[in-house]
């Protein structure tokens, strides 16, 4: 029987886990790390590069190495997320034919499903590398805040990348299923999860192997990247007034400012001060410039204070989504590897009142939980039992550009709502149902998921025909809609073809194209 395996793919990091001999075990790479840089590059001579081989590269090949594609990931080329990726991003971000971001790199346009496909393919490949057999089942975790059209294309990266995707979960869950293996009693607990790119809170109840997601909240646009990036600011900001250079201009300078930031941020986590060294940074007229610069953990407190207060306001309103006082709560968990920063540990430690929860790897967890949830899946085992919501509100537009709530946020998945809508219009013979998701009353605040036209309704006053509309979340979040006159019983429905999902064809397309090129590097 093929092994499934558990993915956690990162927005900085990605995880593979199996279960083996029903314990779980994160697999090491070859390098014996036990992440992998979510990296993707294109070398001078055309080599495409994943992980530390890709990571390494990056500071003399900016332009072609692609880091944080998790955060453009089914979104819209015109969404705010994309313009604000583009400041932290040298590579070329540009429009797809379904308006979706896409990414240029070494004169080739890829979309991001097939980048995130090059990650889960290397995970796939360290995953067999360590089993010595092929491995096509998996599930992979996503934040908990994604939508639907971020689910479906991580969905599509893993079909590229030659898996069968058993399950999409919400990380905060996997970290749950990962603490609560083998584990008895009722404890509510809380997850605050504060990755590379993306910030979510969930509130959980388990009792006896049984996990119900009572809330969920987050922003897919706040992470460690967005500390580094403030440090960055600070060093450029500095480096400015002593030298009068703006190093923003210089593509490379940039790139080792960021890792050097990163890193800065990552040891400041132990020590009480860390001092920049980048010699030769930039030259003028006067010749060479060198940066070094004392950062003291106070002065990177001062930088992200803002941010850290910030992910307790969506704390407070996840608590008051799942009904729960900050009291009620047994564990506080952290996951993501940004939670290790003393100042976070902290701020959430004063904000629920107690220490968090010690006994798990931030950096682990996720993919631990993965790998045990794609475990009761195939050996359907009944013992373990996941209650999972849906994060955002889903409905349509209706007249007068409001939006009709069918399904509200924090709603357990899988569910089926139906609602009756009718016509506007004196024998009006097709409506136009318009899928949103958010949390706007207002339609054009919310993500619009996709459209469909329902023809052929028979003639009658405006307000009489009757139009079953009807909106169904499977249990990895992806929703599908179906729209029926009850008078003639015509349907139309929709698996909800959102931005940047790719149709079977395209998926096939790129899968075959891929198999060329690596038939094209054996030659
Ligand atoms: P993840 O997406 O969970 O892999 O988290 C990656 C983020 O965690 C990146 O922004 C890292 O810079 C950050 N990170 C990793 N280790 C540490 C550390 N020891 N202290 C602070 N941040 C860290």
């Amino acid at each position: 029987m093929s092994r499934v395996i558990g993915i956690d793919l990162g927005t900085t990091n990605s995880c593979v886990a199996i279960l083996e001999n029903g314990q779980p075990a994160v697999i090491p790479n070859s390098g014996g790390y036990k992440t992998t840089p979510s990296m993707f590059a294109i070398t001078q001579d055309g080599k495409r590069l994943v992980g530390h081989l890709a990571k390494r590269q990056a500071v003399t090949n900016s332009k072609a190495t692609v880091h944080g594609a998790k955060r453009l990931i089914g979104r819209r080329f015109d969404s705010p997320e994309v313009e604000h990726s583009r400041e932290l991003c040298p590579y070329d971000i540009v429009e797809g034919p379904n308006e979706d971001a896409r990414i240029e790199i070494g004169g080739k346009n890829f979309t991001c499903p097939e980048i995130s496909a090059f990650i889960l393919r290397e995970m796939r490949r360290v995953a067999e590398e360590y089993l010595g057999e092929p491995v096509q089942e998996a599930v992979i975790t996503v934040p908990a805040y994604f939508n639907d059209a971020q689910r479906q294309c991580t969905k599509d990266a893993g079909k590229i990348a030659g898996l069968e995707v058993l399950r999409i979960i919400n990380e905060p869950t996997a970290a749950a299923m990962a603490y609560g293996f083998n584990r008895t009693g009722e404890e509510k607990i809380a997850i605050y999860d504060l990755g590379g790119g993306t910030f979510d809170i969930s509130i959980l109840e388990m009792s006896d192997g049984v996990i119900e997601v009572l809330a969920t909240a987050g922003n897919t646009f706040l992470g460690g990247e967005d500390f580094d990036r403030r440090i960055v600011s600070h060093l450029v900001d500095a480096f400015r007034e002593a030298e009068g250079i703006d190093l923003t201009q210089d593509a490379m300078a940039l790139q080792r400012l960021k890792d050097a930031a990163e890193k800065a941020k990552c040891d400041l986590s132990q020590r009480e001060t860390v001092e920049i060294n980048l010699p030769f940074i930039a030259s003028d007229d006067e010749g060479p410039r060198h940066l070094s610069m004392e950062v003291p953990r106070e002065t990177l407190e001062r930088l992200v204070d803002d941010i850290v207060r910030g992910t307790l306001k969506t704390v407070d309103q996840c608590l008051q989504d799942a009904n729960v006082g900050v009291g009620d709560i047994d564990q506080v968990i952290l996951v993501g590897g940004q939670s290790r920063m003393p100042l976070v540990q902290q701020a959430v430690a004063d904000h629920f009142g107690k220490r968090p929860h010690k006994g798990v790897n931030p950096d682990e967890v996720v993919a631990i939980g993965a790998a045990i949830q794609g475990e009761a899946l195939v050996s359907e085992d009944d013992n373990m039992l996941l209650l999972d919501v849906t994060p955002l509100s889903l409905g349509i537009a209706t007249f007068g550009g409001h939006f009709a709530k069918l399904i509200e946020r924090n709603t357990t998945v899988p569910v089926c709502k139906s609602h009756i809508f009718t016509t506007t219009r004196d024998n009006q013979s097709a409506v136009k149902i318009r899928v949103l998701q958010g949390e706007g009353d207002i339609a054009q605040d919310n993500d619009l998921l996709g459209e469909f036209v329902l023809g052929g309704i028979r003639p009658a006053r405006k307000g009489e025909p009757e139009i079953d509309v009807s909106f169904d979340i499977d249990a990895n979040g992806i929703v599908s809609v179906a729209a029926r006159d009850t008078a003639t019983g015509k349907e139309q429905s929709i698996t909800v073809n959102a931005t940047g999902t790719l149709s079977d064809d395209e998926i096939q397309n790129i899968i075959e194209e891929q198999e060329l090129y690596e038939v094209a590097l054996k030659e």
